[in-house]
């Protein structure tokens, strides 16, 4: 265009437009544009480059504005030095970079067929960095659409390179962090499992491991201790992770505490083998600032094509079976079984009808009966949860309460419980003896909420139950792991006027020494031990340190599970205060426990137990 007498499509003629004037616009115009502009013959010669693109092929840019001419011009040095003939350098003379050979190649083939070629090549600066220009090449066409002048030596070809080095970077850089996790650098769940759908799609022979780890009780770094530590362990997790797996292996942060590998396997069989690659990151303690983390995961595998024959099929069949182990006790490996899937659909079931049953109140609450070991009196009951399904028949609440724990539906469950206990232990207020106490179990998830304490605040307001009546047990177990916010809970409780007591005592293998600074009332020792009383002299012995130790304490000790009037006899021997069990009642109805117990004169009397 710049050298035909035309009109533009703006209506400008260049026909009109006196030479010089022309001659002067053409080298303004190449002289400001920020592209690189070369001029090529029909052999792909450089005849002509302005002053961007001769300054990016580190030519010496004022000997080039005499190029600068609507004649054919010369070439002259130094574009003809660099011709490896002497004369002017084609292309692949310039972008020297082997990478460039098939691009180079397309683009001859591009211009002499269809007159046009765009593409990257790649010129590398004096100082040896890479560049990438885009480069678009156009035949030159005569304003009727015929070629310019056809010798060897016409300009014949129009070239614009443009770097964009930086742009790809920037953009590179934000595809990166759309695919990565950008604390640990490893691929994030998108990129994973894109990447493992492909690995699949090529994947001929052998198997392929698919590895889930996740962190076991991770969360108390980044909330008893700070971000900032947690931030550390999962850099130094994932490094271990990629340090322990082998070239070909692909790992990846599919999940805040969750990492996940994928692993060529040979067969199946050696899916165990894999995951203890995997395994071995944990089998170190991790230093930081001088403190030691024995960090643990519990790790669930899924192989190709046994467990699924997708990347989402796979990573949940993985994760069911890290769920598994979870719920085994975690810190382990666990193979993907088909069983766990109908498990799965198993709770699901019985979740949805655990969900009807809360909609519809059908719950119940038992209360078994607690005596106090020197007089047989019934002072106070514990209310213990029941459900009976229509089609299911009586399911057992061990069965039920972690799947309320699991689904959430615990707090619906716990207030529901609260409520009918509540209710239940002010109508048991005795006009003439003692009214009995109702305790009533809290599970770690109630405890945690915030609004925990304003709920029983509410409950007592709302059944008018005096709170000295109300015991909350707390299995020692969650004390343990929530001993920093439980400490607040349980002293906000206290000043309500109720009661703390520990629960299942002995099974979280703490000493008494450790939750002396927990405001307590009672602590019942776990029936595991009470088993133990009549078989052995170390049994009797553990029952009656801890007894001691509870006393000295100021608490008063209930003994969970007693089932023999031997253990009883024991009991009474050790100076246990209070004991629950078999041997006096099961959890019963409330119309049960009035007819039993609060019929008898002197109200909640009990005697039949210490002949
Ligand atoms: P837990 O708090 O330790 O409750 C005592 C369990 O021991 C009850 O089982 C009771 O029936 C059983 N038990 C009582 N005496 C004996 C005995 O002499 N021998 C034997 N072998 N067992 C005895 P249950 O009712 O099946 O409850 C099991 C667990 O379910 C409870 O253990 C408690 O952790 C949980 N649970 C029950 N009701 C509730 C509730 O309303 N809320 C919450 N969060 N958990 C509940
Ligand atoms: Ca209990
Ligand atoms: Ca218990």
């Amino acid at each position: 265009m710049l050298y035909n007498d035309s009109t533009d499509e703006a209506g400008n003629s260049w026909g009109m437009t006196p030479a010089i004037d022309r001659l002067a616009l053409s080298r303004t115009l190449l002289s400001i544009t920020r592209d690189g502009v070369f001029f090529m013959d029909s052999c792909f010669r450089i005849r002509y480059a302005n002053p961007v693109f001769v300054k990016a092929l580190n030519m010496n840019r004022q000997e080039h504005w005499a190029c600068v001419d609507p004649t054919p011009p010369e070439l002259s040095s130094p574009i003809k030095e660099a011709g490896s003939d002497g004369s002017h350098p084609g292309l692949h003379e310039i972008y020297t970079d082997v990478r460039n050979r098939a691009n180079l190649a397309n683009a001859q083939v591009a211009l002499a067929a269809a007159g046009f070629w765009n593409g990257d090549l790649i010129r590398i600066t004096p100082n040896g960095d890479s560049r990438v220009d885009e480069v678009t090449i156009a035949l030159a066409r005569q304003a009727s659409g015929a070629m310019s002048n056809a010798s060897d030596t016409a300009l014949r070809y129009v070239g614009v390179a443009r770097d964009v080095s930086d742009e790809r970077a920037a953009h590179e850089r934000l595809a990166w962090t759309r695919n990565h996790d950008e604390l640990t650098g490893l691929p994030n769940r998108a990129l994973f499992t894109l990447a493992t759908d492909q690995i699949i799609a090529r994947t001929g022979e052998g198997s392929l491991a698919l590895i889930v780890a996740d962190l076991d009780d991770f969360k108390q770094y980044n909330t008893s201790r700070s971000h900032e530590l947690g931030d550390r362990l999962l850099q130094e997790t994932a490094r271990r992770i990629s340090a322990t797996v082998r070239a070909g292996d692909m790992s990846a942060r599919t999940a805040g505490d969750e990492f996940s590998v994928l692993m060529p396997i040979r067969a199946a069989s050696e899916a165990r083998e894999a995951a203890q690659r995997v395994a071995a990151a944990f089998s170190q303690a991790i230093q930081v600032d001088g403190e030691c983390f024995a960090l643990k995961a519990s790790i669930g595998v899924a192989v190709w094509p046994a467990d699924g024959n997708d990347a989402s099929s796979l990573l949940a069949a993985a994760d069911l079976a890290m769920q598994a182990c979870k719920e085994k006790g975690r810190d382990g490996i666990m193979l993907y079984e088909e069983g766990l899937t109908l498990d799965r659909i198993g709770r699901r079931a019985m979740e949805k009808d655990l969900r009807s049953a809360l909609d519809g109140n059908l719950l119940s609450v038992s209360y078994q009966p607690v005596v106090r070991v020197d007089s047989g009196a019934v002072e106070s009951v514990e209310a213990l949860v029941r459900w009976c399904d229509p089609e299911r028949g009586d399911i057992a609440p061990d069965r039920f309460i972690p799947l309320a724990e699991e689904t959430g539906l615990i707090m619906r469950l716990g207030e529901q419980v609260m409520l009918s206990a509540c209710q239940q232990g002010l109508h048991w207020a005795c006009p003439t003896g003692p009214s009995i106490k109702v305790a009533v179990n809290v599970s770690p998830i109630q405890l945690e909420h915030p609004g925990f304490t304003d709920f029983i605040a509410r409950t007592l307001e709302l059944t008018a139950l005096p709170p000295e009546r109300l015991v909350i047990e707390i299995t020692e177990s969650t004390l343990l792991e929530h001993m920093e916010d439980a400490a607040a809970t349980l002293t906000s409780l206290k000043l309500l006027g109720v009661s703390i007591s520990v629960d299942d005592f002995g099974t979280g293998y703490s000493s008494l020494a450790y939750l002396k600074n927990l405001p307590l009332d009672i602590l019942k020792i776990d029936r595991e031990f009470i088993k133990d009383l009549e078989g052995s002299e170390a049994g009797r012995d553990i029952v009656a340190g801890i007894i001691n130790l509870a006393h000295r304490m100021g608490l008063s000790v209930v003994a969970e599970g007693v089932e023999t009037a031997g253990q009883f006899g024991i009991l009474r021997e050790l100076k246990c205060d209070h004991a629950q069990g078999f041997l006096f009642s099961r959890a019963i109805s409330p119309q049960e426990i009035e007819s039993r117990y609060l019929a008898l004169s002197g109200g909640s009397r009990l005697s039949a137990f210490l002949n």
